[in-house]
């Protein structure tokens, strides 16, 4: 029996069933065998009225099988190609067919989903949340080769189409109604089917309802065609915006929008090849590769758990208590009260609690004005906050996250005088960066239910947290601290102890790279500019502002008193300079009044002119693409050293841990990922010439020639 259930109703109404081998509905070698002899059987009926194609399954369809498209190697793509085209045929078909079809959309229709829904005469889909309609491709550096390219841009028409395809862009049900994607939604599961029979059978010309816009004769695609003034002033700049969003580091959107322009300018079936021709160029890049391997298949094993301990019991976090309302506390309180959980917020006075607490209340009213909120769930988030200056209000909290000032006494001392306030297995977090984790549970007498939970900041925008094990954080910990970070919906990498964790001392090293070249004499605009040419969202010396010099120079000072300081690298240069920074010119990051940049009053900033004094040395020169790989190997090569010594539990980790919480350019799929494209070999020989001129910090490490 096929898995495509087949079943005529009396009304001469087939519905087509898709209901695939294993958990979903998607585009592999099963599929097309089920859709060709199902197409087959349609075309030979003598009396059908409609097709219903709908899903047994929770998603509509998957769409292409990834699995697939990750190993196409550049001498099979005429063989992909050709397949392609194939399947493209096969649902070309479907909209040929004499009689009106319709898709039933109950579930995801993503990608190679909403392609099959896009064949269909009409579209109705379960208004509900669970419900996402869309063309992700692009965030995977492809394009969506099932002919969603061609269908969105003459459904749409190009300007209203290019966000959806080159951006990626999913939407609910009723938002897909309103931009036209689909044509009606229903409140229930139970009327999606009915309603679309309800719909064929109310069709009086069946040929008309039968035949796609597109195929219907003097059809005009919404906005105008190819040669409108509109169009064609758009066709003339959106290479341009485009470039300026990827820096020409994506091939795939200009990809996309070069096919979107040909769906307008050439004929239908030409534009079809037009675009599998694209896909199949896309297909056998690196980037979509790397994007591919992180974003989807190393997402999906992180959110799937993989870090997390086997067989431990899910405890949900009911209260939490969060010391210090600084800057990252009340961040934290925010992202734990919007998932509903109960939050106790300390600070040395009542008043900086409900200062901390005021950030949320601005964050809702905010949402509440854009109508993403109602008052009364405002109201009920806030109800969750109880700032305060008391102990006694920690009592029974199953987790207490510390984010006081950074220094290892007084995260110590509050340790000690708090954690009995826990309940019996309640897990102590701390938010450090720097400190470690084994020294600072030395301050518990439950070291065992001490762990790292090191958010990013904003922590209301950024999506990761790093939870950090001690040498003696049990299982239990971390699977609470795991599951807590997905409470709040948020991505974990879970990373072992030690000076830095994975994502400070990772990053450090574009800190030092971009110091470096400062102190060489290279122009300041450029050392930024070509650290975001290379796909990092800020350059180095922007990002140093940020972060504030002052806060380097005091982790140094107390690395000093550790005994650590240097212990993964010479950090003489950029000591140098920012105590040239700093003492001869009182310029300690943008936090500070200024640093590199000079920052003004309306938002602008300019490098900060005594830069030029200082530093810049107009006869030095360098190639562009020497400072590049400069600053992007440097970060490898530290992440590769974090999975060499274990304190990167997996690649993935490293993967997913460097996208979000680094900020590592995209088109690598993180920073372990790009090795893996480049090529270890490849990486090996380059490091060996880096360090050859420039000193040992880009010797390749051992893990990078055990591979190569
Ligand atoms: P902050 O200075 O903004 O806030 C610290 C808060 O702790 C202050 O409100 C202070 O009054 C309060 N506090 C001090 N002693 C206290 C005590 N005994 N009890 C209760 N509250 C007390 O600092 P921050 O930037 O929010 O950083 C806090 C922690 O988070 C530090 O350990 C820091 O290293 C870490 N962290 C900071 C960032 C960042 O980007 N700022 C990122 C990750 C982690």
């Amino acid at each position: 029996m096929s898995v495509f259930h087949y079943d005529k109703d009396d009304a001469g109404i087939v519905t087509v069933t898709m209901d695939m081998t294993g958990p979903v509905n998607a585009m592999n070698a099963e599929y097309q065998t089920a859709m060709t002899e199902t197409v087959e059987r349609l075309e030979a009926e003598t009396d059908l009225r409609g097709v219903v194609f709908a899903s047994a399954k929770k998603v509509f369809f998957a769409g292409g099988d990834l699995n697939d498209l990750v190993k196409v190697q550049p001498e099979e793509v005429e063989q992909f190609f050709q397949g392609l085209q194939a399947t493209k045929s096969v649902l070309r078909r479907i909209e040929k067919l004499p009689v009106p079809v319709a898709a039933a959309i109950n579930g995801a229709a993503l990608g190679g989903g909403f392609e099959i829904a896009l064949c269909c005469n009409y579209r109705v889909a379960w208004n509900d949340r669970s419900v996402q309609l869309g063309l992700p491709e692009v965030t995977l550096g492809l394009l969506p080769g099932g002919g969603g390219v061609v269908r969105m841009t003459r459904l749409l028409g190009l300007a209203a189409a290019l966000p959806y395809l080159t951006e990626g862009t999913r939407v609910t049900p009723d938002k897909a109604l309103a931009a036209g994607m689909i044509h009606a939604t229903v409140d229930t599961l139970e009327e999606l089917v009915p309603n679309a029979k309800a719909w064929i059978l109310g069709q009086e010309d069946i040929q008309a309802a039968a035949t796609q816009p597109w195929d219907t004769k003097g059809y005009k695609v919404p906005g105008g065609g190819i040669n409108s003034p509109g169009v064609s002033q758009l066709v003339m700049i959106a290479p341009a915006m485009l470039y300026s969003k990827t820096r020409g580091l994506l091939p795939a959107p200009a990809r996309i929008l070069d096919c979107a322009v040909e769906a307008l300018r050439l004929d239908f079936d030409e534009a079809l090849t037009v675009e599998s021709r694209g896909l199949a160029n896309l297909v056998i890049t690196p980037v979509a590769k790397n994007m591919i391997s992180t974003f989807f298949f190393g997402l999906n094993k992180i959110n799937g758990g993989a870090s997390r301990p086997k067989g431990v019991e899910k405890r949900p976090t009911q209260k939490v208590g969060v010391l210090g309302a600084g800057m990252m506390g009340q961040g934290i309180a925010y992202s734990s009260a919007m998932a509903g959980i109960q939050v106790v917020l300390k600070d040395i006075s009542v008043e900086a609690a409900e200062k901390g607490k005021a950030y949320t209340e601005k964050l809702l009213a905010k949402r509440v004005a854009k109508g993403r909120m109602t008052e009364e769930k405002k109201q009920a988030v806030l109800d969750l906050i109880l700032p305060t200056a008391s102990n006694e209000d920690l009592q029974g909290c199953d987790l207490i996250i510390e984010a006081v000032f950074e220094n290892m006494k007084l995260k110590h001392q509050i340790t000690a005088e708090l954690e009995g306030y826990l309940t019996e297995d309640g897990v102590w977090g701390s938010n450090t960066s720097t400190l470690p984790i084994t020294q600072l549970a030395d301050g518990s007498s439950k070291p065992e239910n001490f762990i790292g939970i090191h958010f990013f900041s904003p922590v209301d925008k950024m999506p990761l947290v790093e939870i950090i094990c001690g040498e003696k954080t049990s299982d239990e910990a971390l699977a609470k601290a795991f599951d807590y970070t997905v409470q709040i919906k948020k991505t974990p990498i879970v990373v072992n102890d030690s000076l830095g964790f994975f994502t400070s001392r990772t990053f450090g090293t574009y800190l030092d790279e971009g110091v470096r070249l400062l102190d060489e004499g290279l122009h300041p605009v450029k050392i930024d500019n070509l650290g975001k040419a290379v796909g990092m969202p800020v350059g180095p010396l922007a990002v140093y502002d940020e972060v504030s010099m002052e806060l380097s120079r005091k982790a140094n000072a107390t690395w000093e008193e550790m005994g650590v300081v240097d212990k993964w690298g010479d950090g003489s240069v950029a000591r140098k300079v920012v105590g040239i920074m700093i003492d001869e010119h009182g310029r300690g990051g943008r936090y500070h009044g200024g640093g590199f940049y000079q920052y003004h009053e309306d938002g602008s900033k300019e490098i900060w002119s005594g830069l030029y004094d200082i530093f810049y040395k107009p006869e030095f020169s360098i190639d562009d693409q020497e400072v590049k790989d400069r600053l992007l190997f440097r970060q490898v090569i530290e992440a590769l050293k974090c999975l060499e010594s274990g304190v990167l539990r997996s690649e993935e980790d490293g993967n997913i841990g460097s996208i979000m919480g680094i900020g590592a350019p995209p088109w690598t799929g993180g920073l372990l990922q790009f090795v893996k494209t480049y090529g270890y070999g490849n990486f090996v020989s380059r490091c060996e010439a880096l360090a050859a001129k420039y000193g040992d910090r880009f010797n390749p490490p051992q893990i990078a020639k055990d591979r190569a």
